[in-house]
């Protein structure tokens, strides 16, 4: 399907690819074929790196975390009906997480639509619980414009997703160089420059005072804070205030898990008694426990620092500051050092985290110390924490998925460096795991990428390990096989009754999976590890090498809880 130029004329399929170039796009990730081949051919020839995958939900979720990796849109490319549908998954990713992403999708010709054309879907419909903004290009003068349109709105406000429409006949059209040209110019110059939202002097003054006259105040992140780069400002405010902080799972690493206001380990006594919470960046939602009794004391004041003015109206706290976290954020620093305040060593409640914290880690690591085989999940986690680790900085980019595996690697994997950590996220999506290594190394090229799933995740996209290989990507995976969803087949033999008692539970895969053999099908490198030894020296030899690599880390079945720490949901 190559569309071509002819004379000074370009077609519809080039000129997008020139409007995504001109607006700064680096890096597409997605599938090719049936109308889109020639754009990203067109794309990969103007400059921008095309990531092909073997299937657009990968690839999508790939091109929502680059999103969040970036402060950019993530780029998706895919066919039309069935392409876009698969798309949607990270697109609704995108979404849930307010990340910065587009799709652009093919479809069937405008004429044809309606009669049963080749993948025809009304893919507006489709898009729109999931797009912030949508628009299908319905000739070709209206690329340029259509195009940055998109790019702009997924990154404006708040981040999220947007679709791109092309039905073929858009992308066969043709225009002169000039008159193209002229069109990207035009198009350029009439981009809507987000304006700055203005936060009252008064407003940055109640929320330090508040702050100021807390007896238990404790500062929370999440990943709205890491994506918008706010380490810095709070360090700044942790330090000079020395109230302690709490991120969220993925605002883990914008201080570092080691430092010692960290109150993670503490997690129940700091939300449970906390009398005033800075939140930042992180939603009132289920991964907070709503802000609510019994989980958070019922007269805790809630500060909250979000780019959306929705999430505030929706949470009604004390205080909402509407703007970006960092901006904000330097703000209520200026305040501080007009007029400092410090809780002080000696502060009972500094001093009551601080000791909980140890009680906690010390009963951690007693448990971690123990070399348990065959391997339970605390065992491998801590040999791989401890690897990683010794990687010092840049620290690799952590990708974690799995019930079990996540929630244990949560609480023993320590993130030291912002961004360094891609989780299931506020949807609990799981299948995210190689398109956010594949995006976390071409976001990152200078980190190495390490990621720790269940066998469960990793087989929603082994399939990508191929493009791993393909493009050389310095990317571990470590796959907790533990034989199925939450463990191996635990039926007791009362529970195995009906006509197909004899099928394998649903919760189960087959047994001792050789993951790691899938890899070496392309040329990549591929180990088994059933004891701290095999583990070690695999983890060693992959990280040095740099190059894509399975490790097979056989689990006991047994170990392992349904649902992970989710039961009260199941
Ligand atoms: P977590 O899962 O870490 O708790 P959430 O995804 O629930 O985080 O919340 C992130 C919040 O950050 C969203 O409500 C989003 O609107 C907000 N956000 C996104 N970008 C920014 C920014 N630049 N400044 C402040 N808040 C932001």
């Amino acid at each position: 399907n190559c569309t071509h130029t002819t004379g000074d004329q370009i077609d519809g399929n080039l000129l997008v690819a020139k409007a995504l170039v001109k607006a700064g796009v680096e890096c597409m990730f997605g599938v090719v074929g049936i109308p889109v081949t020639s754009l990203a051919n067109h794309a990969v020839s103007l400059g921008i790196r095309f990531l092909a995958f073997h299937n657009e939900q990968s690839a999508g979720y790939a091109a929502s975390a680059y999103g969040y990796l970036t402060g950019r849109p993530g780029v998706l490319l895919t066919v039309s009906g069935p392409g876009c549908v698969h798309g949607l998954a990270g697109l609704s990713n995108a979404a849930t997480n307010t990340w910065p992403m587009v799709l652009i999708s093919g479809s069937c010709d405008q004429r044809d639509f309606g009669r049963g054309d080749f993948q025809e879907l009304d893919q507006i419909a489709v898009v729109k619980p999931f797009s912030k903004f949508s628009v299908k290009v319905t000739s070709i003068d209206r690329i340029p414009n259509s195009v940055f349109g998109v790019l702009d709105e997924a990154v404006s406000g708040r981040p999220g997703g947007c679709y791109l429409d092309l039905p073929s006949d858009v992308l066969h059209q043709t225009v002169s160089e000039s008159e193209a040209e002229n069109l990207l110019l035009s198009a350029m110059n009439s981009r809507k420059h987000e304006a700055n939202g203005n936060i009252e002097t008064i407003e940055i003054e109640k929320a330090v005072s508040a702050l100021r006259q807390a007896e238990r105040p404790l500062i929370v992140f999440g990943k709205g804070a890491a994506y918008a780069k706010a380490e810095n400002e709070l360090k700044e405010l942790v330090e000079s205030t020395k109230i302690p902080f709490l991120p969220t799972p993925m605002g883990k690493g914008l201080l570092p898990d080691a430092h010692d206001l960290a109150a993670t380990a503490a997690r129940s006594l700091a939300i449970g008694r906390c009398d005033v919470a800075l939140v930042v960046g992180a939603r009132l939602n289920w991964l907070l426990h709503f802000g609510e009794p019994p989980k958070w004391s019922k007269d805790v004041k809630f500060i909250v620092i979000d780019v959306s003015k929705d999430e505030i109206e929706l949470r009604k706290p004390y205080l909402g500051l509407i703007g970006d976290a960092k901006k904000v954020l330097s703000m209520i620093n200026k305040k501080v050092k007009d007029d400092p305040f410090c809780l002080g060593e000696s502060h009972t409640w500094a001093q009551a985290i601080s000791n909980k914290v140890k009680e906690n880690v010390s009963r951690m690591e007693a448990q971690l110390a123990k070399d348990v085989v065959p391997f339970n999940f605390h065992t491998p986690m801590r040999i791989i924490r401890d690897a990683i680790l010794g990687l010092g900085s840049p620290a690799p980019i952590l990708v974690s998925e799995g019930a079990n595996t996540m929630d244990v690697g949560r609480a023993v994997l320590l993130q030291m460096e912002p961004r360094t950590r891609l989780d299931a996220g506020t949807w609990g999506t799981m299948g995210v795991g190689l398109g956010y290594c594949i995006a976390a190394a071409v976001a990152s090229p200078e980190r190495l990428v390490v990621a720790v799933e269940g066998d469960s995740g990793f087989g929603f996209s082994a399939m990508e390990v191929e493009t791993l290989v393909r493009y050389q990507l310095p990317v571990t995976v470590i796959v907790f096989n533990n034989g199925g969803v939450y463990g191996g087949d635990r039926r007791r033999p009362e529970e195995i009754t009906g006509p197909h008692k004899d099928d394998p539970a649903p919760t189960s895969f087959v047994p001792d999976a050789g993951y790691h053999v899938l890899i070496e099908a392309f040329g990549g490198k591929g180990y088994i590890a059933r004891d701290p030894n095999e583990l070690k020296s695999a983890l060693s030899e992959a990280f040095s090498a740099r190059k894509p690599a399975v490790i097979n880390v056989i689990i006991d079945p047994y170990a392992g809880a349904e649902s992970g720490r989710l039961q009260h949901k199941n």
